[in-house]
């Protein structure tokens, strides 16, 4: 064991396995909450509790909310004739951000992964699909530009297409092999505004 105490180890593995967290920051973080206040630290694993308890997927887009539908598919400002479709939650705030874009989302939580065994069964898109009715007209595709978004794109395509429905992407502009939440707004706005019809 490398730490004085076996709790300390504990969170420094909890924070360690989450998402571009290595164990140096993992260790700075654990020692940080160590330093805080026990207010500080209440609120902080109490926050944590009730988003876990609280929030849920939006029947409709499939993001997360606290309330069902969520405030997007339940706005009366937003233009149903769009979906667009993306990878992750953080991809709808992206777009959000640019202030382009008034239509619906879809999340799809991840992308096709052969090599990984992830199919179209584990990502939501038989529920997409059950959302293509008449009111719809376009579904725009807005993946990340890698090999996993390139490989669902095509497969959406391919199953959407014969729908009689417009089936677009987005313009390329977001740099190949990143993640559509790192671009920046200008960049997205492009993409989205410059989007191709499949
Ligand atoms: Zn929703």
């Amino acid at each position: 064991m490398h730490f004085t105490s076996e709790s300390i180890e504990t969170v420094v593995e909890i924070f360690s396995s989450l998402p571009s967290i290595g164990r140096k920051t993992a260790q700075r973080l654990t020692y940080h909450l160590l330093k805080q206040p026990q207010e500080f630290v209440d609120k902080f694993s109490n926050s944590l509790l009730t988003m876990k308890k609280n929030v849920r997927f939006c029947s409709v887009c499939y993001n997360f909310t606290e309330k069902n539908p969520c405030p997007i598919c339940s706005s009366q400002k937003r233009n149903r004739k769009l979906i667009c479709v993306v990878e992750e939650p953080n991809d709808v705030l992206a777009i959000e951000k640019t202030s382009e874009y008034s239509g619906m989302y879809h999340v799809l939580h991840g992308a096709m992964n052969p090599l990984e065994g992830i199919g179209p069964n584990d990502l939501k898109i038989r529920e997409l699909v059950s959302r293509i009715n008449d009111e719809v007209e376009e579904v725009i595709l807005a993946l990340d530009p890698n090999v996993e978004g390139e490989v669902t794109t095509q497969y959406l395509s391919k199953l959407l297409k014969p729908l009689g429905i417009k089936v677009s992407r987005i313009a390329r502009g977001v740099p190949i092999g990143s993640d559509l939440e790192f671009a920046d707004e200008a960049t997205l706005s492009r993409a989205m505004e410059g989007r191709i019809q499949l």
